[in-house]
């Protein structure tokens, strides 16, 4: 036999073995298709149990170490943990599988980069590994070749399998155009549907990504775009004057303060657009005003934002604005136009009205 052990793939999991087999003194193969380093879409993540798992030094390739997190559930729900220790470190996979792979063969494997294995057989001697450059054979084999890989199909343990699909990039912004602190992971549930996404920090960028259930999401490239709006409705990313109509639903009663977001919806529409939204109000009085406060009682917790009273409301009375209640005041809707302002009360218009048209036209 050429080999004690052939190891096929040079990701985590394969170099690792390698290593570990190669350090007490067997004589082991490392095939890996790809030519290293090679990029590998992952969030790169180790969770701190990699310190009792890997003996190996391998923070010259850390990229960032992690030390709290923020989870949402559909954007909503904001939690945010710390921890006086770290919890996690960041690592960019190229590197990180390149130096695994590397501290293999110092340890005596023989790496065979850019060499893929096309079939495995078994024998009473031991395994037939068929490659793109020969056959080589071995007493034992450690299939670490991926989810895609070709070990486990060949041998029969190829397991059934939900698919996920991921979509991830590795993007490049200022430390300070990001709301995450550089040493803390945001992972958002429902992101998007049967999936969630993720933003990690890394040296010098963020990699960024969304995966879900490919049999409910289809293609995930739409959800991610979607994913990497900053979907601050207080901040849009939008230019001012980009829309005709800009339209929000049941949402401003789930921010601290409503106006904020009604300025930038009204900054954001055309000299003659509008801005309509609509929200969860709570009626001036009577028996519904009362309903209003045991509904929110009845839903707190799983209800993402409040009734509105009067004096929350972003809305102000003039002849360009539009206020109109439903359900006996637990529903309003309000339209304004781009010289409608909400954050002076005293002064609710701009000087110059713009618009030529009133709601009514
Ligand atoms: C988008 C995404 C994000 C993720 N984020 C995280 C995260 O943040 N943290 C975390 O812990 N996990 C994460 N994971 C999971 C993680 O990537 C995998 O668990 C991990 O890569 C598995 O390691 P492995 O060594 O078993 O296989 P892989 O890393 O898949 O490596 C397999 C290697 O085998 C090689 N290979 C395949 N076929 C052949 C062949 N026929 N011949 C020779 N070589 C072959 C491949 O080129 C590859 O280098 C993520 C996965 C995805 C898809």
């Amino acid at each position: 036999m050429q080999h004690d052990v052939i190891v096929v793939g040079a990701g985590p999991g394969g170099a690792t073995a390698a290593y570990e087999l190669a350090r007490r003194g067997l004589r082991v193969a490392l095939f890996e298709q790809k030519a290293l380093p090679r990029y590998k879409p992952c969030g790169g993540c180790l969770s701190l149990k990699i310190d009792r798992i890997l003996d190996l030094d391998f923070r010259p390739v850390v990229e960032r170490t992690v030390s709290g997190a923020t989870f949402t559930f559909e954007g909503l729900d904001e939690v945010h943990v710390r921890s006086e220790r770290p919890v996690a470190y960041m690592v960019m996979r190229d590197r990180f599988d390149h130096f695994l792979t590397q501290q293999a063969q110092q340890a005596g494997a023989k790496v065979h980069e850019g060499v893929r294995v096309l079939d495995v057989t078994e024998s009473a001697e031991g395994v037939h590994v068929t490659t793109d450059r020969g056959v080589h054979e071995a007493q034992y084999l450690v299939g670490a070749d991926g989810a895609n890989g070709i070990v486990a199909r060949a041998v029969g343990l190829a397991p059934r399998r939900r698919v996920a699909v991921c979509v991830e990039a590795e993007v490049a912004t200022a430390a300070e155009a990001s709301t995450t602190p550089r040493d803390e992971v945001r992972i958002e549930f429902g992101a998007i549907p049967f999936g969630y996404g993720w933003v990690f920090p890394k040296g010098d960028h963020l990699s960024i990504g969304v995966g879900g259930l490919r049999n409910k999401i289809g293609n995930p490239r739409p959800l991610y775009d979607e994913f990497l709006v900053d979907q601050d409705i207080t901040k849009l990313p939008y230019p001012d004057q980009s829309f005709d109509v800009a339209l929000c639903t049941w949402t401003l009663e789930t921010l601290a303060d409503p106006r904020q977001a009604v300025q930038d919806l009204l900054r954001v529409i055309a000299d003659d657009g509008f801005v309509i939204y609509a929200f969860s109000s709570r009626p001036e009085g009577g028996v519904k005003r009362l309903y209003s406060r045991l509904l929110e009682d009845w839903a707190a917790g799983t209800l993402r934002g409040r009734f509105l009273s009067a004096a929350e409301r972003p809305y102000h009375s003039c002849e360009h604005s539009r206020l109109m209640t439903f359900a006996g005041g637990l529903a309003t809707v309000v339209v304004l136009r781009k010289c409608c302002r909400v954050d002076h009360p005293q002064d609710p218009c701009l000087p110059a009205a713009p618009v030529s048209a009133t709601p009514g036209d």
